[in-house]
């Protein structure tokens, strides 16, 4: 494998366990408030963001380059409000975005095509991301003060539940 591509997954595997202590940071953040709901979205979050990492952990092995694991540097600890939390996260999501699509880049200069494949999984991953922190952004901005919306609110992202991804089976 090129080297920028090699180095560029272990760095991005670095972002998605980043990704998925800031999720759990989030998580305790709102166990801490009583929002159990909103709490459990992140903690699913969070095992989501363990798979993407295992993913790259895997493609790297398949094909025989070397997983380098770097320091993972500290997360917000308090969010004020589930408003700023969802802001964080959208703003999080396009960052992450931008580096898949990076890799993307770099491995169509270097006619990696399996690279290129293994991306596509991530680059429609990242759609969803975006579209779903977005859409709890907007639903959040709604409800505002409405102490009944947030506990409606707080009850439906209490249902989410974990899958595997499907690029990790
Ligand atoms: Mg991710």
């Amino acid at each position: 494998m090129n080297k920028k591509i090699e180095d560029a997954i272990n760095a991005q595997i670095n972002a998605e366990l980043w990704s998925a202590y800031l999720y759990l940071s989030m998580g305790t953040n709102f166990r801490a408030k009583g929002l159990d709901g909103i709490a459990n979205w992140f903690e699913v979050q969070f095992k989501e963001e363990q798979d993407h990492a295992m993913i790259f952990y895997k493609y790297m092995q398949s094909r025989g380059a070397r997983v380098i694991l770097k320091p993972i540097a500290k997360v917000q600890t308090d969010w004020k409000s589930p408003v700023e939390a969802f802001e964080d996260t959208l703003a999080h999501e396009k960052k992450v975005t931008e580096m898949i699509h990076n890799i993307n880049k770099l491995a169509i200069e270097a006619k990696d095509y399996a690279t290129q494949n293994r991306m596509v999984w991530f680059v429609d991953e990242q759609v969803e991301e975006e579209e779903e922190a977005g859409k709890n952004l907007e639903a959040l901005k709604a409800i505002g003060d409405n102490a009944l919306g947030l506990f409606m609110f707080d009850k439906e992202l209490g249902a989410r539940q974990y899958h595997q991804a499907s690029a990790l089976k």
